[in-house]
């Protein structure tokens, strides 16, 4: 099927969600997609953090075929072998002691949001009215469902869908002053991203982490980390809080955990899953054996990884850097590991560069407007780095004389393709 049929074809059918680039990816191997012209693309975005080993990884693979040919599903009314497993290596890895599988990210951190709620009712046992505020923090992304909407802290993706739900207040992004003040015995949670990703890949300072932390703790809140985008090995260790020395009363992951297939989950202590019994929170899909099985196998492989990722994220950050060096239009250097964001001086030039590079056969994003997005796989190796900041020092070089900001920062004169 060619990709103007297909286009053509979603556009008559599909609810219109998404301004998709016109490409039609149609194989992957290793950090290498295809499209239907048969053009091969270097992968440095993996499919919005969630293809963490490259496409086709020999072990995801073989994992899958066998799986899928002994037991796919079977819902959570029966016990399957492989849950308890995942939950035993997640435990391990985060230092929490149960879990909660599901399918995506927006309902792992629904299902946060909820556990908090229960257990502060489970609390609540002398009669007082229970805590339940929560904060949340500007410019944070959650997902998409009402709950996660609630605590996104940005007007364009909420607007659209009020009124929310009640009880969220926002503190300004590492603003501990304000932290102070928002903070009382009402609250139930403080909800934040250790990196943001939507939000431009804007890391937590750590004395706001801190803070939070501590806040929690004096005023029996709980702190709730979304680790969606940054967790999992991402940032070199398996969870970003663990840069920060700050352990987190519950953690949600999603997007790497399968490898590509859909899978979230909750991680919590053995104190807060006492906020919920037998039929108060479930799911028909999330958990299954067949996400299980392979997310039991993308754990072993990180456990060997992660020195490579280290590796390779200093790596880039250091072409990153020096692009930086090389180009004022290149305001900041963002993130951790190979979570990193370039942040440029303007919308136009970030949407030139991006297309550019896709041109040459690159594939990034850009998020929070002017924040040039890099989500490689881990697998990724110096070559392919070296690829890609030779190509955005060459696309920033090109797009420059022709887009020279203005005093609002905004490009006057470029052309478009
Ligand atoms: N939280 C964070 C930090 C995310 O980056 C995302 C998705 O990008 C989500 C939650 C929502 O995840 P999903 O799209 O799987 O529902």
């Amino acid at each position: 099927m060619s990709l103007a049929s297909v286009a053509r074809s979603e556009d008559r059918l599909l609810l219109p969600t998404y301004d998709r680039h016109k490409i039609l990816f149609e194989r992957g191997r290793g950090v290498y997609l295809w499209d239907s012209r048969g053009r091969r693309y270097l992968d440095f975005l993996s499919g919005i953090g969630v293809n963490a080993l490259g496409h086709g990884h020999p072990a995801i693979q073989s994992t899958l075929q066998r799986q899928a040919a002994r037991l796919i599903h079977v819902s959570n009314l029966f016990f399957h072998e492989y849950q308890a497993e995942l939950a035993k290596r997640l435990t391990r890895i985060s230092g929490l002691q149960r879990a909660f599988f599901c399918n995506s990210g927006t309902e792992a951190w629904e299902g946060a949001l909820k556990l908090a709620r229960s257990y502060a009712r489970a609390q609540n046992k002398n009669g007082h009215a229970p805590k339940w505020r929560m904060i949340a923090l500007d410019n944070s992304f959650h997902g998409r469902t009402f709950g996660s909407l609630t605590t996104t802290g940005q007007a364009k993706y909420r607007d659209p869908f009020a009124p929310l739900l009640p009880g969220v207040s926002f503190v300004g992004f590492n603003d501990g002053e304000e932290l102070k003040r928002q903070f009382d015995g009402s609250v139930c949670a403080i909800c934040m991203e250790t990196i943001q990703g939507e939000g431009g890949i804007r890391p937590l300072s750590r004395e706001f982490l801190q803070l939070a932390r501590q806040l929690s703790q004096s005023n029996g809140a709980l702190l709730i980390l979304d680790e969606i985008q940054c967790g999992l090995g991402r940032t070199g260790k398996y969870f970003a809080y663990q840069h920060y020395g700050v352990q987190p009363d519950i953690v949600t992951v999603a997007k790497p955990l399968a490898a590509g297939l859909p899978l979230g989950a909750i991680l919590t202590t053995n104190q807060v899953a006492t906020g919920m019994h037998p039929g108060m929170h479930g799911t028909t899909f999330g958990g299954g054996p067949l996400a299980c099985a392979v997310a039991i196998e993308f754990l072993k492989v990180l456990d060997k990884i992660q020195p490579h990722i280290r590796e390779v994220g200093s790596y880039f950050r250091t072409g990153l850097e020096k692009v930086k060096s090389q180009h004022s239009c290149v305001r900041e250097i963002r993130g951790l590991g190979l979570m990193l964001g370039m942040d440029l001086n303007s919308v136009e030039l970030a949407k030139t560069v991006v297309s550019q590079l896709l041109r040459r056969g690159i594939l990034i994003n850009r998020t929070n407007e002017t924040v040039l997005r890099f989500l490689p796989p881990y697998i990724i190796q110096q070559k392919h780095i070296d690829q890609v900041v030779r190509e955005l020092d060459s696309a920033l070089s090109a797009a420059l004389p022709r887009s020279q900001p203005n005093s609002k920062g905004v490009i006057s004169t470029r052309s478009r393709h």
